[in-house]
C-alpha cells in the first residue's frame, strides 16, 4: 500500500493506493488508484518500482473523483510506459489530461502479471470498479467501504443509493476473504463489515422515513433531525446522503417530491 499523501475532512488520513507486482516473469506492475500527484506519493511510487527493479505498466482507477484519479498526470509524466485505465466517465474523465483505456464490467485486467477481475459496482458514483483477485479472494473496493466510516452517496453527483446497496450484495455474494478499501485499514471480516453496512443503510432509511412522517420535508430539515450534532463541514455530504435516500424512497413510491417539499407517500 501507498498512502497518496492526501489527508482531509473527506478523505481522512487520505488515499491508498496499491502497488501490484507479480511474484513471477517480467518484472510489470500496476498500481490501483491513482492519488492527487503528491510529491511524496511519486517518490514512494518510484522507490517501490527501483527495489522490485519493476516497470509501471498500468494505472487501473476505481472512479473518476478527484482524489482517485487527479495525479494521473503527474504518474503518466514520471512513467510514460503506464496505461491509464477506468469505466468511463465522460464528465470527470476530461478533466485528467492521461489517454483513459476503457474498462468495462468483466474485463480482466493484467496488473503486474496478477489477473484481476473488473466489477463495475456503482452508486458511489456512476464509474466505479472494483477489482476481485479470485486466487486469493481479494477485493479492491475503492471507495465501496471504509472500516469505522460510512461511505458518501453524493446524489447530485451521480450517486445512486439503490445501485450502491446493490453493488455491496454483488462483494457479498463473492465471499472474499479481505477487502482493500481506498480509505482506511484492509478489511479482514469482509461479511461482517458488507452486512453492516446493508443493515446501516436499512437504519437510514427507516430514519428518513420517520422524519417524513414527523413533517420535516426539506432535504436540510431532514439532514439536521438524524445527524444532530454533525461538524457543519460534513453537514453538505450528510445532505447528500439524505437525497440520495429521498430519491431511492420515490423510486420505490414512498415518497413523493414536489418542488422540494418532500412527504411520505
Ligand atoms: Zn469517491
Amino acid at each position: 500500500m501507498l498512502p497518496a499523501y492526501n489527508p482531509g475532512a473527506m478523505t481522512g488520513a487520505g488515499n491508498n493506493t496499491y502497488l501490484v507486482i507479480g511474484d513471477t516473469g517480467p518484472s510489470t506492475a500496476a498500481l490501483i488508484d491513482a492519488g492527487v500527484g503528491a510529491p511524496r506519493h511519486l517518490a514512494d511510487l518510484a522507490a517501490a518500482l527501483d527495489r522490485r527493479d519493476a516497470r509501471l505498466d498500468a494505472v487501473v482507477v476505481t472512479h473518476g473523483h478527484p482524489d482517485h484519479a487527479a495525479g494521473a498526470p503527474a504518474i503518466a509524466a514520471a512513467h510514460p510506459h503506464a496505461a491509464f485505465i477506468k469505466h468511463p466517465w465522460p464528465e470527470e474523465d476530461a478533466r485528467y489530461a492521461v489517454a483513459w483505456r476503457t474498462l468495462r464490467d468483466g474485463d480482466v485486467v493484467m496488473a503486474g502479471g496478477v489477473p484481476l477481475d473488473a466489477l463495475h459496482t456503482p452508486g458511489h458514483s456512476p464509474d466505479h470498479m472494483a477489482f476481485w483477485h479470485e486466487p486469493s479472494r481479494t477485493i479492491f473496493t475503492g471507495d465501496l467501504v471504509v472500516l469505522g466510516s460510512s461511505v458518501m452517496i453524493h446524489w447530485s453527483r451521480g450517486g445512486d443509493l439503490a445501485r450502491y446497496l446493490a453493488s455491496l450484495e454483488r462483494l457479498l455474494a463473492l465471499e472474499p476473504r479481505q477487502l482493500l478499501p481506498a480509505h482506511g485499514p484492509a478489511i479482514d471480516d469482509p461479511k461482517t463489515v458488507l452486512a453492516g453496512y446493508l443493515a446501516h443503510r436499512r437504519a437510514r432509511e427507516r430514519q428518513v422515513i420517520d422524519a417524513l412522517r414527523a413533517g420535516h420535508g426539506s432535504v436540510q430539515a431532514i439532514a439536521e433531525s438524524i445527524y444532530d450534532g454533525l461538524a457543519p463541514a460534513l453537514m453538505p455530504a450528510a445532505q447528500e446522503n439524505v437525497r440520495a435516500h429521498l430519491e431511492k424512497l420515490k423510486t420505490e413510491g414512498l415518497a413523493a417530491d414536489e418542488g422540494g417539499r418532500w412527504t411520505p407517500s
